[in-house]
């Protein structure tokens, strides 16, 4: 079999054994991608409570994941959300989907709970468990850099400690399983971070059909203005929806009372390039690259001197941290930032009320509270 490894890495932090099994294979040809086999991965625990012990957190990547294949290197995480109740899986981006099937799996299947902090490391072809007391409480940005060295880092921070019902797994490059709250299930288990250093090569069956393939995919890329258009994605990150949704009168406005806000302007794809100057980033091997770099300490200052999106204490008291405002620094984020926040708020500015209590703790969702 080529694409798949067929194999899945097994964790149970409850006894601390780590064992690698095989997919039965038609698992593999009946569902599609990391996220259909990390759903069907599921059966038969979909009925347990979020934060029961035997609940299965899963990371999953697909068969193409690895190669070159255009928007490939992509993370499914699968659980069952705490905030709905219903099975969920999150995509991210970055490198640790790739150094995954690196590490010679199609899927990370984790359960278990602890009895003190973890880490799982992953090395190869070989994985530990490490006492993570010392990381337990802290941000994710600190825990991945304490972890660094040991490769693509996929952590918690305090929500997810916590059982914030919104939390975040954080990826160490910046991406986030940002929905549902399966970082809530990731430290029930007391599981801090898993870390993972690999980079066996996924082996093509034929080479010459698939760059054939790829090259078939890039012109249909190269032909869509979404994408590699004028005002396009990997020009403007996913912000380029703003003047799309606009212009077809669909931005979800006021918490989706209108569908047309009229400063929609001022958190466009090109607003956040001008007033950010933010750089393309991207998952591993992707040529489109709709991520944005942190922006230069210019723009940073220029949020904090109020010149961009106009930011004023009459709008946001917080006096200090500002997700939104942090949001913008990274420039990194994406079209669901812009219209939870001004768009569904109705706001023609990055204002974010902490007033109001709204602020979400750290490593949480920064959507998950963008609605009156
Ligand atoms: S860079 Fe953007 S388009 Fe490419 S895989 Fe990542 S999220 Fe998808």
């Amino acid at each position: 079999m080529h694409g798949w490894t067929g194999k899945i890495l097994n964790v149970d932090l409850t006894s601390g054994r780590i064992w690698r099994s095989n997919i039965p294979e038609h698992f593999l040809h009946e569902y599609l991608g990391g996220r259909g086999l990390g759903v069907r991965l599921m059966r038969g625990a979909y009925r347990l409570d979020t934060f029961d012990p035997d609940m299965p957190l899963i990371f999953a990547v697909g068969p193409l994941c690895g190669t070159q294949a255009p928007t490939a290197a992509r993370l499914a995480v699968v659980s069952r959300s705490p905030l709905t109740g219903t099975i969920y899986d999150c995509s991210a981006g970055g490198r640790f989907a790739w150094r995954l099937k690196g590490a010679g799996i199609d899927a990370l299947r984790i359960i278990g709970r602890s009895a003190t902090p973890t880490v799982l490391s992953i090395t190869g072809e070989t994985a530990e468990l490490l006492p993570a007391g010392d990381l337990w409480g802290k941000r994710v940005k600190e825990t991945v850099s304490l972890l660094s060295g040991r490769g693509s880092v996929a952590a918690i921070g305090p929500a997810g400690e916590n059982g914030v019902l919104f939390a975040n797994i954080m990826m160490g490059e910046g991406n986030s399983v940002g929905r549902g709250g399966l970082g809530a299930v990731m430290g029930a288990k007391g599981l801090k971070a898993i870390a993972v250093d690999a980079d066996a090569r996924t082996p093509l069956a034929d080479p010459a059909r698939f760059e054939h393939a790829r090259a078939d995919v890039m012109r249909l890329f190269r032909a869509s203005p979404v994408i590699f258009g004028e005002l396009g994605i990997a020009e403007f990150g996913t912000p380029a929806l703003v003047d799309l949704m606009r212009q077809r009168r669909m931005a979800p406005t006021e918490n989706f009372r209108k569908t047309v806000f009229a400063a929609s302007d001022n958190y466009s794809g090109p607003a956040i390039k001008r007033d950010f100057q933010a750089k393309k980033d991207g998952c591993y091997g992707c040529p489109i690259q709709c991520k944005k770099k942190h922006p230069t300490r210019r723009a940073s200052s220029r949020i904090r001197d109020g010149l961009a999106f106009r930011r004023t204490e009459r709008h946001c008291r917080s006096g200090g941290h500002c997700p939104v405002e942090h949001a913008l620094q990274r420039a990194g984020d994406g079209y669901d930032l812009g219209c939870r926040y001004p768009g569904r708020m109705g706001r023609g500015d990055w204002a974010f009320p902490r007033s109001r209590g709204a602020v979400p703790p750290a490593g949480s969702d920064r959507l998950s509270p963008g609605r009156r």
